[in-house]
C-alpha cells in the first residue's frame, strides 16, 4: 500500500478501508511511517471526517495494537462506566463499588485528569499506599477476589493510542469525534467487558460544550461500542457546577465515601444512583434500570457498597485507617472562604472552577507537576440557590497563600447571581440505547 495515495484517499474525503486504516495504524505504531506523515492522515482525517465503519476500523486497528485481556475465567457479565471528564465528578469511585456490591464485576482502567478535569487515578492515590499500577495478572486476581478494580492504563493495553494521542496533543488534531471514539473505545475495549455505561458531560466544564456535540460524541461512541457486540447506555448529563460540592483528590475521595455511607444526598447521589442502576442493569441483576436505581439505593442502605469500597482499598494496598478516621488525613497549610452575594447563584463558569483547583495544586499545570492530593475546594451552593451576603460561597485550600489569591480571583469571576430566583440545569439530559 502506498501511504500517500491513502493520505490523499482521505485528504479527498473518500472512505479508507478496514486494510488501508490497519496498515496506517500498524506502520506509525511501528515506527515505519516519520510523524509527518501521520500527522497529514491526522488532518485528513479531522477535517472530512470518518464514517462509523471507519471509525469502527481505526478502533479495531489500535485496540488489537496491544494485548485484549481476557476475563471469561471471571464469573458474570462484566461492566464498566467511562465519563468524558469534569469537575468534581469522582462517580467511578462510588458506582464501581455499588455495582460489584450487586454481584456485577466491574474491571475499570482509568485515566489520570486531563487539561481542567481530574482523573480517578490521581483521586484514588491521594489514599495512602494505594496502588493504580497492578500487573495485568493481579488486575484479573482482583477483579476475581473483590469484584471491583481500578488501575491505570499499562504499556500492554492499546499500544498505538499513546503514540497517536501525543502526535494529536501538537497537530491540532484532539477535538475530533471519530478520533476521541477511537481513543477511548481502544482503551475500554481492552479491559475484557461485556457491557459499558457512558457518561457524556456537557457543559462550562466539560469538553463538550452544547448539548449537539455531546449528543454526536455519544452517538459515535455507542455506534462503536455496538459494533463491537457490546451492551451500552449512554448518558449525558450536566456539567456547568461542580459534581458534589468537593473538589480536589482526597476531597473527593472523602465526599464518595460519605455518599457510599448514605451520608449525603443532591446531584452527586442522583447521578451515581442512575449510572449504577444502568451498569447493574446491563450486568443483567436488574430487569430495567429503574430497578438498578432501587437496588444502588439498597447496596448503599445495607452498608454493602461502603464494605465494597474498603475492600477494593485492602486489595489494592491502600490504608483504610484515613478512610474510616478522615481527620487522620493531613490538611493544607492555608485555606481561606468566598463570601457569596445576596440574591440567587444564576451561573457558573465552571472551566474557571477547574482552573481554580488545578491552581490550588489539584491538578498539573504540566507533565511534570506533583500534585498536591489534600488541596482543592468546597463549593457550597448549586446554581438556582438562594444566597445571602456573607455567606460562604466557597472553602479554599492550599500549601501556598499565592496559589489560594490565583484561586480566588478566578472563582469571583466564574459565579454570577441574580435578583429574580433561577432555575438550575437539568442533572441528566438524555439517556440513549
Ligand atoms: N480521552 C481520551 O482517552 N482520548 C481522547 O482523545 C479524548 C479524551
Amino acid at each position: 500500500m502506498n501511504v500517500i495515495e491513502l493520505i490523499k484517499k482521505k485528504r479527498d474525503g473518500d472512505e479508507l478501508s478496514r486494510n488501508e486504516i490497519n496498515f496506517l495504524v500498524q506502520s506509525f505504531t511501528k515506527n515505519k511511517m516519520p510523524d509527518y506523515q501521520f500527522s497529514a492522515f491526522l488532518m485528513a482525517a479531522f477535517i472530512k471526517g470518518m464514517n462509523v465503519d471507519e471509525t469502527s476500523y481505526l478502533t479495531e486497528a489500535m485496540l488489537y495494537s496491544g494485548k485484549v485481556i481476557n476475563l471469561n475465567s471471571v464469573k458474570g457479565i462484566k461492566v464498566d462506566k467511562h465519563s468524558t471528564g469534569g469537575i468534581g465528578d469522582k462517580t467511578s469511585l462510588i458506582i464501581a463499588p455499588i455495582a460489584a456490591a450487586a454481584g456485577v464485576p466491574v474491571p475499570m482502567i482509568s485515566g489520570r485528569g486531563l487539561g481542567h478535569t481530574g482523573g480517578t487515578l490521581d483521586k484514588l492515590e491521594s489514599i495512602p499506599g494505594f496502588r493504580t499500577d497492578l500487573s495485568l495478572q493481579e488486575y484479573k486476581n482482583a477483579v476475581k477476589k473483590c469484584g471491583v478494580v481500578l488501575i491505570g492504563q499499562t504499556k500492554e493495553i492499546a499500544p498505538a493510542d499513546k503514540v497517536i494521542y501525543s502526535l494529536r496533543d501538537v497537530t491540532g488534531t484532539v477535538e475530533s469525534i471519530p478520533l476521541i471514539t477511537a481513543s477511548i473505545m481502544s482503551k475500554k475495549l481492552a479491559e475484557g467487558i461485556d457491557g459499558l455505561v457512558l457518561d457524556i458531560k456537557t457543559g462550562s466544564g466539560a469538553f463538550m460544550k452544547s448539548l449537539k456535540d455531546a449528543e454526536i460524541l455519544a452517538n459515535s461512541l455507542i455506534s462503536t461500542a455496538k459494533a463491537f457486540k457490546k451492551e451500552v447506555i449512554g448518558f449525558i448529563t450536566d456539567m456547568n457546577q461542580p459534581l458534589g460540592n468537593y473538589i480536589g483528590n482526597w476531597f473527593e475521595v472523602y465526599e464518595s465515601v460519605l455518599v457510599l455511607k448514605g451520608e449525603v444526598k443532591g446531584d452527586l447521589y442522583e447521578l451515581c444512583l442512575s449510572l449504577a442502576g444502568a451498569m447493574i442493569f446491563l450486568g443483567k441483576k436488574a430487569s430495567s434500570i429503574e430497578e438498578g436505581i432501587e437496588i444502588s439505593k439498597e447496596m448503599i442502605t445495607s452498608g454493602k457498597a461502603y464494605d465494597k469500597f474498603i475492600a477494593m482499598v485492602k486489595i489494592q494496598h491502600g490504608r483504610i485507617d484515613v478512610i474510616e478516621n478522615p481527620v487522620k488525613y493531613p490538611r493544607s497549610k492555608f485555606s481561606e472562604i468566598i463570601s457569596a452575594k445576596k440574591g440567587y447563584l444564576s451561573s457558573v463558569n465552571n472551566l474557571e472552577i477547574g482552573m481554580a483547583a488545578l491552581e490550588l495544586g489539584a491538578g498539573r499545570m504540566t507533565k511534570e507537576d506533583i500534585i498536591d492530593h489534600k488541596a482543592g475546594i468546597i463549593f457550597h451552593k448549586k446554581i438556582g440557590d438562594a444566597t445571602k451576603k456573607g455567606e460562604v460561597l466557597a472553602e479554599l485550600y492550599s500549601d501556598s497563600k499565592n496559589k489560594l489569591k490565583a484561586a480566588r480571583e478566578r472563582i469571583l469571576r466564574a459565579v454570577e447571581y441574580s435578583d429574580k430566583k433561577v432555575n438550575g440545569p437539568k442533572l441528566i439530559k438524555k439517556i440513549i440505547y
